[in-house]
């Protein structure tokens, strides 16, 4: 291979979503041009637009799909007016293909893996070609490749569909001819292709698996045989826990390649799991480094890193996590059974993460980040399971590890560790043999607590900044804007000049994000234990905020009649039935109105029914019920107890049942409601 060096950097979602990142961009690109190094430039889909891309088929199913193709669309626009440059001409191509795929979907009624992945691919595409036109109308050389006619994603016999298009593998042998390709091109110039896509033996485009650009990145250091991969993140490196839940998290200045691989395999979601082995085989160091920081010092991964003492170097969590558990009276010294089990779970092309076995009992845990899991085929498994032993499968768990060297030689001081577990039912918990980490499955809310309990038992009594283990979170950002309580950067941050450019001609504007706001629903409707969401009105009432959580399937709560008058004329389609309307202390012909208009309605104290029983003749209705105890982040917001106003006393419930029977009136449901900002969620249990 030809002697001239090539360094690929690859820029996560948020590091491509601004004119400032871009521009970042083009110092770091020049910067290695300077040094005489041929930039080759990997970018992610602007932050954000993956998780839409996702969602736009499945809403294409149930004729939901325009809104969110106009977001789409407005998210570029709105970059590519930052840049100067045409979007809508620049990504023609990409948005009328995304128009047409999901008006088939809309017709056919389903949505396959192939046709998912050409959708997700578009969100690279973009960015990419965003970032092309504005580096070349600033006058530098940039030459635009498809990163599909580059890597080639390997079809393993039998590999299951969803797998091979949404996750795929690639081939990362050094490629010669690549090579004198990209230097080819060069003069002197930057590379800028996309991460996440590939194509297969048979030209289809396939997906890397969610996270999967720094895998593409990584696959094309090896081919081209680059002298070192940078990752540039939102975060200046690997930190002994995520730094954004846990701020005392220390950065971890340098790492071999196998603890880097431990981490990202045990949740570290900054390095996508399979972006370590092709630059560990090739030997190519890599670097984390932050673009919002360009000069912070981050994180190298190699080889030769002389640390070998017993320890534990970082806690990961890996949320989203499915167990399995399988029970059968005949496993015991029987041929075959874990034979069986196991092959119901290829043949439904699901990869197993941890296993623990007992002499009847079989649990796995299924790796969110390894599974594209849809319903489809965990139904699949449970079927075939179900011929050979009684399976159960358990949601929303979540695997915390403890992630070092060595780990068997101080499991002694590790006491005082275990004390974080006391109170909560592990599921099941796994020590790897090669002695890299220790695992624990738990409920997925207990995450948070039980990360940051752990991080401080472990490293509270860490050295000083030394050679590898540097500054906590908090103190490199000592003085920056607050993080949301999800963790992310605010969305205002990033929006600052759009935001300025919209207040010209006015005093005060209140602007919404709609992005924050889906991401927060999506958020909330994931959890299937709860069956029907409702969006209390009384919070906003912007007809767009109505109308979006309307598309996303929520209810609507409503505790006056003129709210759910506001729901009605906002939404004219929408059914009274996912309307619940909770009079409180009203007129008694809001419950008439109530009733006429076939909403739900809830009967919250006595004395209607006691005083205008006609009214509920033949009706149905719900009865709030108030279960004696108020709780809540201030006593005014404290809604039940025994002093409240709000809800009918368990003892009088009786009461209720006889004058509800005197006029047929049936009782559909019960509703509480103790209180606000409550944050426990045993509370919700004892209710219920
Ligand atoms: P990108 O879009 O640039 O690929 P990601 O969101 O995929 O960025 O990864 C960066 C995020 O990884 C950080 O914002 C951080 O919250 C998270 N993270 C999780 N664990 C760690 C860790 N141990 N060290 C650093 N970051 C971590
Ligand atoms: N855009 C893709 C995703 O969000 C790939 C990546 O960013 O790494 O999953
Ligand atoms: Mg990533």
């Amino acid at each position: 291979m030809s002697s001239a060096s090539i360094v690929v950097l690859k820029f996560g979602g948020t590091s491509v979503s601004t004119k400032s990142r871009w521009e970042t961009i083009r110092d770091i690109a020049l910067d290695h041009v300077e040094q005489g190094r041929h930039p080759f430039v990997v970018c992610s889909a602007l932050s954000g637009i993956s998780n839409l891309l996702e969602a736009l088929l499945p809403a294409a199913v149930r004729q939901e799909h325009e809104a969110i193709l106009e977001e789409i669309s407005q998210r570029h626009v709105a970059l590519a007016r930052d840049l100067e440059i045409d979007a809508l001409e620049l990504l023609e191509q990409e948005l009328t293909l995304l128009a047409r795929l999901a008006l088939g979907a809309s017709l056919l009624g389903e949505v396959t893996p192939k046709v998912q992945a050409q959708v997700m691919a578009t969100g690279e595409l973009m960015s990419t070609k965003m970032g092309a036109a504005f580096l070349t109308k600033q006058g530098h050389k940039v030459t635009w490749r498809d990163a599909r006619q580059m890597l080639t994603a390997q079809r393993e016999e039998h590999t299951h569909e969803g797998r091979h298009f949404l996750a795929s593998a690639c081939v990362y042998d050094a490629d010669a001819s690549l090579r004198r390709q990209v230097l080819g091109e060069d003069a002197p110039g930057i590379t800028l292709t996309q991460g996440f896509i590939a194509r297969d033996d048979e030209q289809h485009t396939v997906l890397l698996g969610r996270g999967g650009s720094d895998t593409s990145a990584a696959y094309f250091a090896a081919k081209l045989g680059a002298t070192r991969l940078e990752i540039w993140t939102d975060v200046p490196g690997m930190f002994t826990a995520d730094p954004r839940q846990v701020p005392s998290a220390r950065l971890l200045r340098k790492l071999t390649y196998f603890e880097a691989q431990e981490l990202a395999t045990t949740g570290a979601k900054v390095l996508h799991p399979r972006c370590i082995e092709p630059v560990r085989q090739h030997d190519i160091p890599l670097y984390i480094r932050c673009t919002p920081h360009p000069s912070m010092e981050g994180t190298v991964i190699t080889s030769d890193v002389d640390d070998a003492s017993a320890k534990v170097k970082a806690i990961s969590a890996k949320r989203n996590v499915t167990l399995v558990s399988m029970e059968t009276v005949g496993m015991w010294q029987q041929v075959g059974f874990l034979a069986d089990v196991f092959a119901s779970f290829k043949g439904n092309g699901l990869s197993i993460d941890l296993v623990a076995t007992s002499e009847t009992n079989v649990t796995v845990s299924l790796d969110p980040v390894a599974n594209a899991l849809d319903e489809q085929s965990l139904s699949g498994l449970m079927e075939d399971l179900s011929a050979t032993c009684r399976a159960k499968s358990i949601d929303h768990c979540a695997a915390i590890s403890l992630v070092g060297r060595n780990i068997r030689a101080i499991l002694h001081r590790l006491g005082p560790v275990f004390e974080a577990f006391e109170e909560q039912k592990v599921y099941m918990m796994s020590q790897a043999s090669s002695d890299l980490n220790l695992t624990f499955v738990v409920d997925s809310e207990q995450v948070d607590r039980l990360v940051r309990g752990l991080h401080a038992q472990l490293f509270q009594d860490l050295a000083e900044d030394d050679e590898y283990v540097g500054p906590t979170w908090r103190a490199l950002f000592e003085g920056e804007p607050a993080t949301s309580a999800a963790g992310q950067e605010p969305w205002w941050v990033g929006r600052r000049q759009q935001l300025l450019a919209s207040m010209q001609g006015h005093d005060a504007l209140y602007v919404y994000d709609t992005q924050t706001l889906d991401a927060n629903i999506e958020a909330l409707t994931s959890m299937q234990a709860v069956d029907a969401m409702h969006y209390a009105v009384k919070a906003n009432t912007h007809p767009e905020v109505l109308r979006r959580f309307a598309a996303k399937g929520m209810r609507f709560e409503c505790v006056s009649w003129a709210e759910v008058q506001v729901v009605m004329d906002t939404l004219p389609e929408l059914s009274p039935e996912r309307i619940l309307f909770t009079p409180n202390f009203a007129p008694i012909d809001e419950y008439i109105q109530g009733f006429e208009a076939g909403v739900h309605l809830t009967l919250d104290n006595i004395h209607p029914l006691e005083h205008h029983p006609e009214v509920f003749r033949g009706r149905s209705f719900i009865v709030r019920v108030d279960p004696g105890e108020g709780k809540g982040h201030h006593k005014h917001v404290r809604t039940a107890g025994y002093q409240s106003k709000f809800g009918i006393l368990p003892s009088d419930l009786e009461h209720v049942r006889a004058l509800a029977r005197a006029v047929d009136a049936t009782i559909v449901g019960l509703h509480t409601h103790v209180g606000s900002g409550i944050r426990t969620p045993h509370l919700w249990a004892k209710n219920a």
